[in-house]
């Protein structure tokens, strides 16, 4: 079947990684411009290949280029909205091709040819011929498909705008639609290939942290294969309307997630936030010291307040881990009325990038928009603290209700210890026990030749003691 293909084509080439090394072009990515985009068409001349742009033997080694896949089909059983379900599919099928690595999704890809594919005599209508041999045995109800690889600068620009659009108006649409609109939510575990411990909940209110699949392709995907990676969840007893918590949510998280995670926060970074699997667009952190809430997408190049990047930050909490102050998500989620409402939504936003702030302008409540700061206004703790403080946030009022709180809790134990008698005496053991700084990676200072280093540190205080200097 792929024995045109000069290199060979299977699952088990899925983890494959071309490092630097080893890479002989890279197409797309952060340096560059890309977008992938499946089309449900009338006229598809099936399995036709055309690659427009210089092919890999008319590229230079090392280079990086612009990078179009245009994937047209028809069959009988088609719909427009199974679109976005197929086209998240490329991601895998592209991995299949040994020496070809592909990354994220949508206008987010990121792909790389390896220097043994090429030699081997790799070119991109390869790559498309693969495609459509894969896409039709994944989905028989495509009945013909047509691929376009693109690497032709003017020729990304027009494809790039055109699928931009069709995005958005993907988007759009799961917008129209509310979780209270509905009796059922989807579950996804197409990832769960590189994090097996990650299930994403799919609601009206909160796309995919891809940002790839909404509510509305769940449905059409769920309905066209019942057993294929995207379920029906059952809506159910709501625990926690605010916190976005439900039973059903909860079992068939720990279900498919073989127990390690049983409960789900799905709009809240705290407690129970949702797993994080490696290819979301953006990351909502906690800032302990501000008790505010930071968020930064995988497009921002610079240092986050944490002082890492988006990439160390997405190593922390991305491979389905559920770690508390981290939550993997879509931008479009944050266009949600739902976003992060149980730690008070863009109340709580405290730091985010320029690109995504100006992107999200008509959803950031209008009284927000001036109080959060992106890297052009502070980017350090102490930065953002003075522009919070002059541009009245409301985190500013949080923070010195709960130092007033602090300070009254120290005076009124003082008083206590003076009057402590043995009958009063708490045990030790009683103490209730409250989460005061929480830091994905700790180290301690040493002497001794070794390095103490605490993954996911959570520090906990009886007492949290503020002295005026
Ligand atoms: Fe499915 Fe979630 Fe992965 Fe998107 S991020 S493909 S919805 S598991």
């Amino acid at each position: 079947m792929f024995e045109d293909i000069p290199v060979d084509v299977s699952p088990m080439y899925e983890g494959e990684r071309i490092r630097a090394a080893n890479m002989f072009v890279e197409l797309a990515g952060p340096k560059s411009i890309g977008a992938e985009l499946v089309q449900v068409e009338e006229d598809v001349e099936d399995g036709k290949v055309e690659v427009i742009g210089p092919n890999l033997n008319e590229m230079k080694e090392g280079e990086i280029y612009p990078f179009g896949l245009l994937i047209e089909i028809k069959g009988e059983k088609l719909e427009k909205e199974l679109e976005g379900v197929i086209e998240r599919r490329t991601h895998e099928l592209c991995n299949y091709i040994k020496g070809f690595m592909h990354l994220n999704q949508r206008d987010q890809i990121w792909c790389r040819v390896s220097k043994e594919a090429k030699d081997a005599g790799f070119q991109l209508e390869h790559l498309g011929k693969a495609l459509s041999i894969l896409f039709k045995e994944e989905f028989p109800i495509i009945e013909e498909i047509s691929i376009k690889v693109l690497t032709e600068t003017e020729k990304v620009e027009s494809f790039l705008a055109n699928a931009t659009q069709q995005y958005e108006e993907r988007d759009s649409k799961a917008r129209e639609l509310s979780d209270e609109d509905v009796d059922v939510f989807y579950g996804c575990v197409m990832c769960q290939s590189f994090a097996p411990t990650h299930t994403c909940v799919v609601t009206p209110d909160r796309t995919a942290l891809c940002g790839a699949i909404n509510w509305f392709d769940c449905r059409a995907a769920a309905k066209m294969d019942p057993d294929g990676p995207i379920f029906e969840i059952e809506k159910g007893e709501c625990l926690d309307e605010v916190k976005g918590e439900y039973v059903n949510v909860n079992t068939v998280m720990a279900d498919r997630t073989q127990g390690t995670v049983d409960r789900v926060y799905l709009h809240s970074v705290f407690g129970y936030p949702h797993t994080s699997c490696g290819c979301f667009e953006a990351v909502a952190f906690y800032i302990p010291e501000l008790d505010g809430v930071g968020i930064v997408d995988r497009d921002f190049k610079g240092e986050t307040p944490l002082g890492i990047p988006f990439s160390a930050m997405a190593g922390q909490c991305s491979g389905g881990k559920q770690v508390e102050g981290f939550a993997g998500l879509s931008l479009e989620y944050m266009r949600s009325p739902k976003f992060l409402q149980a730690d008070g939504g863009y109340e709580r936003i405290i730091w985010l990038p320029k690109a995504i702030k100006d992107s999200l302008l008509d959803f950031i409540p209008e009284e927000m928009v001036d109080k959060i700061p992106t890297e052009e206004d502070a980017n350090s703790i102490k930065e953002i603290r003075k522009f919070l403080r002059e541009h009245d946030h409301p985190v500013m009022a949080r923070l010195k209700a709960s130092k007033e709180a602090a300070v009254e809790e120290t005076v009124e134990e003082v008083v206590e210890e003076e009057t402590l008698t043995e009958a009063n005496f708490i045990a030790e053991e009683d103490v209730p026990m409250t989460q005061v700084a929480y830091a994905p990676e700790l180290s301690l200072p040493s002497n001794g030749g070794v390095k103490i280093i605490f993954k996911n540190a959570k520090i906990y205080a009886e007492k949290v003691i503020i002295k005026r200097k």
